[in-house]
């Protein structure tokens, strides 16, 4: 199906992008296109005003903050991700997991921007931020707010992202000797994601965050309290991970129900904890 008419802007600075999605009811940041233009075409969407985020180059850079932090610019895309040497120093799993997304040409568009944007409950990115505790940077006309992924991740295509608003910078914290790991069951190799599991562990304990059993990722939090004495054997991983998947209310759909939906997540959380911790490959 082809686009409705639509108009187009190409700002060449954020404060011009910001200022032209503040002065459109209908207007919406254009990224990488990958989501966005599948849903206009099925009408799905119907944005009066596409802002697109194309020549916005001061989002496009991945970097260190004075104290460390990895910034990732909203418009870097996943094949920038897979290729920087600033995230294989800090946080090498934003990369072996962008290069699981989709294809090449979804590589190389997409962003991680725009993948935490749509909100897509499927989506690789927000469950592994979740984990790794990143930070979003958002910049409105009234200044620039920085929130955690609980605070981010609002539903199912919601985020804390307001009308005539921009999402700038994804801030990832250095590993500093944690270790992280990412595990599920796709629909196909390369394919979207059933459940996922990622899991971050630190001389501070562990993280891990679901992917797919809710509108936004959960956190085991019992399953991390349960890690709290530092033991990451595969017994004491498997112990701690027993009875997560009763915890959650996950959907049923043609791909799997909601039992087989909480099975996939204690296995994946177990596989995600053990390869943070370095057990696993
Ligand atoms: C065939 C196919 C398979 C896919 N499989 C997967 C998969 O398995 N896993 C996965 O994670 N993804 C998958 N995707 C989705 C892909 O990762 C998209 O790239 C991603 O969801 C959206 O990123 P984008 O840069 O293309 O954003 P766009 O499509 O351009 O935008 C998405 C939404 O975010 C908003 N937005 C974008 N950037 C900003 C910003 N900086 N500030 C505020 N709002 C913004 C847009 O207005 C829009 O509402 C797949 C896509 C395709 C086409």
């Amino acid at each position: 199906m082809l686009l409705r008419e639509v108009e187009y802007a190409r700002p060449a600075t954020v404060d011009e992008a910001i200022s032209l999605l503040g002065s459109h009811d209908g207007a919406r940041p254009l990224a990488g296109g990958q989501t966005l233009v599948n849903v206009m075409k099925q009408r799905a969407a119907a944005p009066d005003v596409l802002v697109d985020l194309a020549d916005l180059d001061e989002l496009r850079s991945i970097g260190f903050s004075s104290d460390g932090m990895l910034e990732i610019g909203a418009m870097v895309t996943y094949a920038q991700l897979e290729g920087s040497s600033e995230v294989d120093v800090a946080r090498p799993i934003l990369a072996e997991v962008a290069a699981t997304i989709a294809d090449v040409q979804v590589r190389n568009r997409g962003t991680i921007g725009g993948n935490v944007c749509v909100s897509d409950p499927t989506n690789h990115f927000p469950p592994l931020l979740a984990a790794l505790d990143a930070t979003f940077t958002i910049r409105g006309s009234g200044g620039e707010r920085t929130i955690s992924a609980d605070e981010f991740f609002v539903g199912v295509y919601l985020t804390a992202v307001g009308e005539g608003e921009l999402l700038t910078t994804v801030n990832v914290p250095p590993s500093s000797g944690a270790g992280d790991g990412f595990a599920g069951l796709t629909i196909g190799a390369h394919g979207t994601y059933i459940v996922n599991a990622a899991a971050t562990v630190s001389s501070d304990g562990a993280r891990v965050a679901i992917g797919c059993v809710a509108a936004t990722p959960v956190r085991a939090t019992a399953m991390e309290e349960r890690l709290a004495g530092g033991d990451y054997s595969e017994e004491s991983v498997r112990a701690a991970a027993d009875g997560l998947g009763a915890s959650l209310d996950p959907p049923a759909d043609v791909h799997g129900s909601a039992d087989f939906r909480r099975h996939l997540a204690e296995v994946s959380a177990v596989r995600a904890a053990l390869q943070a911790a370095g057990r696993r490959k």
